[in-house]
């Protein structure tokens, strides 16, 4: 069911908070409050004002917390979860390649409806406690397609959070796979649109250039103009091993491949764009696609280091995701705040202003693209979707600073409360609505049993 989440309380009043708007002109109002009527923000201001005006509002005392937008990934994998302590047969993998077919193609084989399930609940509780209320996933569990989106649609309006999902096509695994993938999110952009979910929307998933043929891509693009869908969400030059393919396989360049076969456009987001040369970052700016940036995964396949300082300065409309490595946005701030200056040994690139606009404004744009309000503010009409963030800072804070403050302070779990849609979802650090631990035992038992059929196959 794609039903929308509808117990949030007519009217709460959040007082008493250090209330950062973000949006276009952030403000930082001491003693602040927001108003939530319904799913959205219907008014913010001085605390005391606004509880004079509205006396009749449930009260959410924020005890001079942080309050601010909920975060938002524009890229993330919740199949990943279940490779967290995974132990992968052979001597350690050696590059990219190896990394991909040793352990992230026999894992999403091993996945079965169960392990969909459970494998997408646990990085959604993790992301209510780290204060991430938006996230865009990018699904693949090649054995148990058909069907696969719904299983984690119900994992996320079980946690009330916001998520836009599809599904990895990939020739990888066969034609039969491939033609599934795409019949799958075909299927779900079509449910997703009849039901008109303010928490749930859809785009049209694909594995990467590398593993996707010609025929199969146009496919892709014939049956997305059927839907009237714009948009793909894709894994490009994540790395040598994807120009190389390309060259070898097609003679161009993954990206100049991607603009000619019709990819590339305002709509679709391209993960990573590590491995491209000045002509296709020229390609990304011109298309207006979104490109993510996950820096920790970077780091941790060793594919090298995205152009960040260039991507920006150029005008293409990047924004941070976290690949799965955990939904922590504060964490995947700081990885990109240190990875960019040590790579040019230049303390100057990417000042904190900058990663945190892009990791803030252009990240609820893009989210905002899926959904029917916007998102990643507080004002009125935007989402209510907030973070009340336990802060006591030992210096001054002020909305200019706030950018540091984030990067050398924060981290996700000082998120104290979790509002999505107006609907509190942890509050004092604790999630009533769902039962953490009897998920977390069942977590651990389907984990299991999905290693155990990952070891049969390696
Ligand atoms: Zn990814």
């Amino acid at each position: 069911m794609l039903a929308a989440q509808t117990t949030a309380p007519s009217n709460l009043l959040v007082t008493n908070g250090r209330v950062c708007t973000f949006g276009e002109t952030p403000r930082l109002i001491e003693n602040g409050a927001v108003l939530i009527t319904g799913d959205a923000i219907a008014a913010v201001g001085d605390s005391q004002a606004l509880a004079a005006e509205y006396p009749q509002a449930d009260k959410l005392d924020a005890q001079g917390m942080l309050v601010m937008p909920g975060m938002v990934c524009a890229h993330t994998h919740f199949y990943s979860a279940f490779a967290r302590g995974m132990y992968i047969p052979g001597p350690p993998m050696a590059d990219f390649r190896e990394i991909l077919e040793r352990l992230w193609w026999p894992l999403d084989r091993a996945l079965d409806a169960e392990g969909v399930r459970y494998s997408a609940l646990t990085p959604l509780i993790d992301a209510i406690r780290y204060g991430t209320t938006t996230l865009i996933d990018h699904h693949a569990s090649n054995r148990f397609v058909d069907g696969s989106l719904d299983v984690i649609a119900e994992a996320v309006t079980e946690t009330g959070l916001r998520a836009c999902l599809c599904y990895e096509v990939t020739d990888r695994d066969g034609p039969e796979v491939a033609a599934a993938g795409i019949r799958e999110n075909a299927r779900f952009i079509r449910k997703a649109r009849a039901a008109g979910s303010p928490y749930l929307a859809a785009t049209f998933g694909l594995h990467a250039a590398l593993t996707l043929g010609d025929d199969t891509l146009d496919r892709c693009v014939a049956e997305a103009e059927s839907l009237g869908h714009n948009g793909f969400h894709i894994h490009a030059a994540e790395g040598p091993a994807d120009r190389e393919h390309s060259l070898a396989a097609y003679n161009l360049r993954t990206i100049d491949r991607l603009a000619q076969r019709r990819i590339l456009g305002p709509s679709t987001i391209v993960a990573h764009a590590i491995d491209i040369d000045a002509w296709e970052m020229g390609l990304l700016r011109e298309t207006g696609v979104w490109v993510s940036h996950q820096p920790r995964s970077n780091m941790n396949n060793a594919v090298g280091v995205a152009d960040l300082p260039a991507l920006l300065r150029g005008g293409v409309k990047a924004v941070l995701g976290n690949d799965g490595f955990s939904n922590d946005m504060f964490e995947e701030m700081k990885a990109a705040y240190v990875l960019h200056k040590s790579a040019r040994s230049d303390p100057r690139v990417l000042p904190a202003g900058q990663l945190l606009h892009m990791a803030t404004a252009h990240n609820a744009a893009l989210a905002a693209s899926f959904f029917p309000r916007p998102l990643g503010r507080l004002e009125p009409g935007a989402f209510a979707d907030l973070i009340l963030v336990d802060y006591d800072p030992p210096t001054p804070l002020t909305i200019d600073n706030l950018a540091w403050h984030l990067i050398f302070g924060f981290d996700g779990r000082r998120v104290d409360t979790t509002i999505a849609g107006g609907r509190v979802l942890m509050r004092h650090r604790l999630i009533p609505h769902l039962d953490v631990e009897r998920i977390y035992a069942r977590s651990r038992e389907v984990a299991q049993a999905t290693w155990e059929r990952f070891w049969a196959s390696s």
